[in-house]
Order: structure tokens, then sequence, then C-alpha cells
């Protein structure tokens, strides 16, 4: 299929962000918080350390050094090869969300730098259509792969989706099996990939790129799983454990490698950089 690339394709700047409000109210637990106070505590609930839920964008300047980023996504937009309508036309859906987050598409794609480590980052945006992968995040994931070979950087990927794409049918699947494939260079290459799941990390998402991690690192209190808890319930007719589908379930069945808390994953990626490249 061909992606059309859109002249009027716009890119990340995280110089540009507005501060919209000074004050929000913490979901868990009631209280009237301070923006900046929760911004300068990891986007943690100062009070009762609830972890608000964090766009893209965010999630991006929580993980790498100030000041480094460079969008180096490739300037392509989603299509529509089916037509597809549900409650709304696709390409109308696609204008909602690019409106509502102020991105192109549902990940953000760029070169920074996390402890003074050159890497290529992709960060998805759950708020863009429940950071689904079609074919758009799918060539972003493998221009990124890429470029970490040709820069000979780490690449580090931030999954936050509920999957893929439904909306462009058998294209979606495609993008499972290209990711996986461009993934395999990386390993020819010697190039590390950090994998690091964010809530929620689901569907064809964690069943590609997401669990293909040389490291795969969760965030504490993300949730892991294939299939919605409803639907495999139904589907095998038995109780599931309590903790199906959590970190630690996902960490005792050896899906991942680690569970972070949200304030040491800066620091954690870091680390395990230094281990890959040599610094200095
Ligand atoms: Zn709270």
């Amino acid at each position: 299929m061909a992606i059309f690339k859109d002249k009027n394709y716009f890119r990340v700047d995280l110089s540009k962000e507005p501060d919209e409000s000074l004050w929000m109210r913490c979901k868990s637990c009631g209280e009237l918080v301070f923006k900046r106070r929760i911004r300068e505590n990891n986007n943690i609930c100062p009070n009762c350390g609830a972890y608000f839920f964090l766009t893209a964008k965010e999630r991006l300047e929580s993980l790498i050094d100030e000041g480094s980023f460079v969008d180096i996504s490739k300037p392509i937009m989603d299509d529509d090869p089916l037509e597809f309508t549900d409650t709304k036309p696709y390409p109308k859906r696609i204008e909602e969300a690019q409106e509502k987050t102020g991105l192109a598409s549902a990940i953000i794609l760029g070169s920074a730098t996390v402890s003074e480590i050159p890497v290529v980052i992709g960060v998805m945006e759950f708020q863009f259509i429940g950071g689904s992968m079609g074919s758009v995040m799918g060539e972003q994931i493998c221009h990124g792969m890429e470029e970490a070979i040709r820069r000979r950087v780490p690449f580090i990927l931030v999954s936050s989706s509920g999957g893929a794409r439904v909306q462009e049918g058998i294209f979606y699947l495609m993008q499972m099996a290209k990711v996986a494939t461009v993934r395999t260079r990386l390993a020819e290459e010697g190039i590390p990939f950090i994998s690091v799941m964010t809530y929620p990390t689901t569907g064809g998402v964690l069943a590609s790129i997401a669990s293909l991690g040389d490291v795969i690192i969760a965030e504490k209190g993300a949730t892991i799983g294939f299939a919605g808890r409803r639907v495999i319930k139904d589907t095998i007719a038995e109780e599931l454990p309590e903790n199906f589908q959590t970190d630690a379930f996902a960490l005792a069945h050896g899906a991942i490698d680690r569970v972070v808390p949200r304030e040491d994953l800066k620091d954690e990626l870091g680390k395990l950089l230094s281990l890959f490249v040599e610094v200095g």
C-alpha cells in the first residue's frame, strides 16, 4: 500500500508545550494538586502516589535529557485503504485524534539522549485512537530501527497501545510481520533494543514489537496482555487469576525482565544503556 506523504505533516516540538491550567484534581484521592508540583514529581500524585496518565509528549519528556529531542519521523499520514466507516469515517477519526493530541499519528519518533547516551526513541500516544498500530505507526517504528542502525545507537520503544488499527483491515496485520522483520536487522547489526511497556500494552503491539526487546521493562502498574480479560474468560470458560495481565503476572511468567516504578524509569534506562554502550 502506498502511504501518502503529506505536505502538511507536522512535527513534534517539545519546547512549544502550552501549560493550559495550573491545578488538577487527582482522580485517585480527590485532592486538588498543583500541576507543576506533579510534573516535578514524575507525574505522580504528591498526595497519594497515584500515577497520572501520561501523554506521549509527557512520557518522552520524563525519560530523555531536556532539550535533546529532535523529531525524525517520516512525513507520512494515515491512508484509508478500506474507506472504512464505523460510527464515523476513518479519516474523520484520524483528524479528530490529530486535533486532540497535536500529533500527526499515534507515535512520536525522534533522536534524543538518555543520561547523555544518544538513542532513537519511539513513544506511542494512547489518546490517538488507542495508540493503535496501523500502516503509519508500523512504518515509523521500522524507520526508527533503521535510523538506529544507521546512527549506531540503541533503539527504545515505549508502548502504550490497545493493539492493532483494525480500521486498516489486513494492512494492520502486515505491520506486525514488518516490524518483527526489521527488528531482526537490529539484532544482526548488534544494535540494542529496549522495550518499555506502559499502561496498557496489549493486542497486536504486545504480540509483535513490544515483546521483542533485548530487554523488556514494564512500568509499575502496566497492563500487559493480548485480548481483554472478559474475552479470554468467556472463551476458555474458566476463572482467571486475580493478578492476570498485571506487571507482576508478566514478570512471574517470564514475559518481561523487570518492573520499574515510574520515578526510577529514566535512571533505569540510563543504567541499562550504559551496559550496552561505551560512555565517554
Ligand atoms: Zn492523589
